[in-house]
């Protein structure tokens, strides 16, 4: 029988070195050496590393790429992000939402990113970003996983209309139930929202994502609450805490207590470094906080820690362009992460991680997985974060969906090489 496609010599993310990847029916059918069979495409890797697909497990695909609408955001805040995202939002129109995202999910495969996880807005009674995002699920779903998160962003309680829309928007379809706890009216309101938003997931057999103390205020303590109805209401492994970054501050002796709780519960971490680490901090003088969650000492307590992306050229981010390279980046780098294991934990946190906190059926380099995977110029996945490597392709149920050229300058250097690849300069290390 002949394959779909067989990818020869690679370098896993694991570490193995000289493997053949084979695929057919969508599926991974073998990982071994020395494969041979006839195949209507054969990608001669040439020792670099194949990856599984980037997983973004923190976006806003319902704001993405409006930079600039209606106007910029001058002070760079969270709040006036928000603000000015509350100016935007009577204004979107479905069509150009959908346009804009779909814009979006073109740079996200030329990325190798394949299954997001996007927050949509439910605070305007006409429910226009959910119409959006439905719409572009479905159009996408043959390249992409998109997953919805039904997000009350000016409130549950704090806005009059929130939980009702929210409930609508979970009938229309949306995956998630999310929620913003830290931005109600009192620590109480905010509680209470965790607890009722944890209880609609329960009845409804849902996952749960909360921006969760996204707020440099020490006594931010959320997390508390969504540890404790994750394991009152039997949701462990379906919930996640985003953001976090609260617990930047937090008493590390409250802190000690803390870790082992949201262990218990099964709650997924989801730090998102390249916002974190420009929105907080902004009341400070110097020295500044930097605002990212615990990530090392979550991960020492075996909590599974994501990085998301959150924003791209939006009221929030003028920055950005879908590379998860680049957040894992900023991720190691804010958390001072800087061993060689350190900087390979932080590309499992932009692949395997999120799509543990997703859960994405398939997701592997085993046989059986979903024939799902980016070819990327570097030897393995330090050099791929060190250089936010070129993705040389993207495999999409064993068909190749984007390509691109490798990287490679042409130098006119009198006794010097004539051309310059990034990928050649992996330093020479056991283990
Ligand atoms: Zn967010």
């Amino acid at each position: 029988m002949s394959l779909d496609l067989l990818i020869k010599n690679a370098t896993l993310p694991d570490g193995r070195t000289g493997v053949d990847i084979a695929c057919s029916g969508g599926l991974i059918t073998a990982v071994e050496p020395a494969i041979t069979a006839d195949a209507a495409r054969t990608i001669d890797a040439d020792g670099q590393l194949v990856s599984t697909p980037f997983v973004d497990s923190h976006f806003h695909m319902d704001a993405t790429l409006s930079l600039g609408l209606p106007r910029m955001n001058v002070s760079g805040t969270l709040l006036e992000g928000i603000a000015l995202w509350g100016e935007l939002k009577p204004i979107l129109t479905v069509d150009a939402v959908v346009e804009r995202a779909l814009k979006y999910c073109d740079l996200a495969v030329s990325q190798g990113l394949l299954a997001i996880r996007s927050h949509v807005d439910v605070c305007d009674d006409n429910l226009t970003g959910v119409e959006a995002l439905l719409e572009v699920k479905e159009k996408v779903k043959p390249y992409i996983d998109l997953q919805l998160v039904a997000f009350p962003q000016d409130g549950l309680y704090r806005s009059e209309t929130a939980e009702k829309n929210l409930l609508k928007a979970l009938d229309m379809g949306v995956d998630v139930v999310g929620g913003i706890p830290h931005f109600e009216r009192t620590m109480d309101d905010g509680a209470r929202s965790v607890k009722r938003l944890c209880e609609i997931a329960a009845d409804r057999g849902l996952m749960v994502d909360l921006h969760c103390d996204e707020s440099d205020d020490p006594l931010s303590r959320h997390i508390e609450t969504l540890a404790y109805e994750t394991q009152r209401l039997g949701l462990q492994g379906r919930t996640a805490g985003s953001h976090l970054t609260s617990m930047h501050s937090m008493d590390n002796y409250y802190v000690s207590k803390l870790l082992p709780l949201i262990a218990e519960a099964d709650v997924q971490a989801i730090a998102n470094p390249l916002i974190n680490i420009t929105l907080q901090g902004r009341h400070d003088s110097y020295p500044k906080r930097r605002g990212q969650t615990r990530v090392p000492e979550m991960r020492d307590y075996g909590i599974n820690v994501s990085f998301g992306h959150d924003c791209v050229m939006d009221p929030w981010y003028s920055q950005g362009s879908g590379d998860m390279l680049e957040v894992a980046s900023m991720g190691f780098h804010v958390a001072q992460m800087t061993s060689r294991a350190d900087i390979r934990y932080a590309f499992d946190c932009a692949t395997k991680h999120p799509a543990k906190a997703l859960g994405l059926q398939g997701y592997g380099l085993e046989k059986g997985c979903k024939a799902d995977m980016v070819l990327l110029q570097a030897a393995d996945t330090i050099e791929a974060i060190r250089m936010k490597a070129t993705r040389l392709a993207v495999v999409k149920a064993g068909k190749v969906i984007c390509e691109t050229p490798p990287r490679i300058a042409t130098l006119s250097l009198a006794g010097r090489p004539e051309t310059v690849n990034p990928a050649a300069y992996a330093p020479n290390e056991a283990g």
